[in-house]
């Protein structure tokens, strides 16, 4: 499942030359056309997208180009117009998707709409695939919270409408183990992938890309914009129509063997990230304490703090050992590692 547009609809001819132009890239491929109309931002400053009105200009793309379309909607009333417009897909955003009852607010609009269309008289033989809703995506929260994902998913399940979630990572860093613990509790909702949001980062999605073979995902959500320059939103991670055509030919690739390791390989990569970031962080606030101790006539070893600080890992030891059994990692070990990022975080000092 490909799900390509920009991030969000600006103006009549930027939804229509993007669509134009990522239809010409993608050949007979097929891909959901998106474009944000209300766009929930972190600030109030920034561009909040140009609301109810964006919806005609998907209608035409769609009917322009054979497209099926798709839009975010974070609140009942913006599903309410998403569908009246023919809307085939609705997504819900990581910020609102943190919040549990706009979810469920959500969920009850679409069921209700549905219910609606379903009490008109219609054919007996009338299925739920004649929905006029194919899809509803819901993205990981914006908190790496891998519990309220999969309790969006049972909460838009209700409505009886396809159910696919959207791993756009927390920030600008992946959370694999959280994906994967989706994957693994609910192997039959479809996990796509944006590395868009994921990276936040034009040049970082190739790469990306490569992880829907390794990982067995099942598509991807990518911001394509006709100009990313002059993006209103999220400018830095929109790829040109042409990049997506080559970009594209990752997903195309067979599927790797052995993805459960791969899965892992995911999370630990991402573990060795955060340790030496973690450790790059403690060398600055170490400096910093360098620079103090200088400007104050204090020696950089300090013989009691020292002391406490192995005495506080000997217990986050303790515990450990206590939580995993014995699995847990050595005292010895643990020791061997302090006593390295010590000794160097002194000589950063002196
Ligand atoms: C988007 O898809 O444009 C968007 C706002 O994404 P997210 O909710 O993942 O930030
Ligand atoms: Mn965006």
């Amino acid at each position: 499942m490909l799900i390509l547009g920009p991030c969000a609809a600006e103006s009549r001819e930027q939804v229509l030359l993007t669509a134009s132009q990522i239809k010409d890239a993608c050949g007979e491929r097929p891909f959901i056309y998106r474009a944000g109309a209300w766009k929930p931002r972190t600030s109030p400053h920034t561009f909040q997208g140009v609301g109810e009105e964006a919806l005609a200009w998907l209608a035409e793309a769609k009917a322009l180009y054979g497209v099926e379309t798709a839009t975010e909607v974070a609140t009942p009333e913006h599903v309410t117009k998403a569908l009246e417009a023919g809307i085939d897909y609705l997504w819900i955003g990581a910020r609102t998707s943190a919040s549990p009852m706009a979810v469920s607010a959500i969920a009850e609009a679409i069921a209700d709409r549905l219910r609606l269309i379903e009490y008109r008289p219609a054919a007996p033989d009338r299925v739920q695939t004649d929905f006029p809703l194919k899809g509803v995506l819901i993205k990981n929260p914006v908190n790496e919270d891998a519990g309220l994902w999969i309790g969006n998913i049972e909460r838009l399940e209700k409505t009886g409408v396809p159910v696919i979630a959207v791993h756009r990572g927390c920030g600008h860093r992946p959370c694999w183990a959280m994906a994967h613990k989706v994957r693994t509790e609910r192997p039959g909702i479809p996990l796509l992938l944006d590395p868009s949001h994921l990276s936040g980062e034009a040049a970082k999605v190739p790469e990306l890309l490569k992880k829907i073979p390794e990982l067995g995902l099942d598509g991807a959500m990518i911001e394509v914009h006709c100009s990313p320059a002059e993006a209103l939103s999220d400018a830095k991670q929109q790829v040109t129509p042409s990049a997506i055509s080559y970009q594209l030919s990752a997903i195309s690739s067979q599927l790797s063997d052995g993805i459960e390791l791969n899965w892992l390989r995911a999370e630990i990569d991402e573990l060795d990230e955060t340790l030496w970031n973690t450790i790059a962080a403690r060398m600055e606030v170490s400096k910093r304490i360098g620079e103090w101790k200088k400007a104050n006539g204090v020696a950089p070893l300090q013989p009691e703090r020292y002391q406490q600080i192995i005495n506080k890992l000997k217990i986050k030891n303790y515990e450990l050992r206590m939580k995993t059994g014995k699995q847990s990692f050595r005292e010895e070990f643990m020791m061997k590692v302090w006593e390295l990022i010590h000794e160097e975080s002194l000589r950063m000092q002196s």
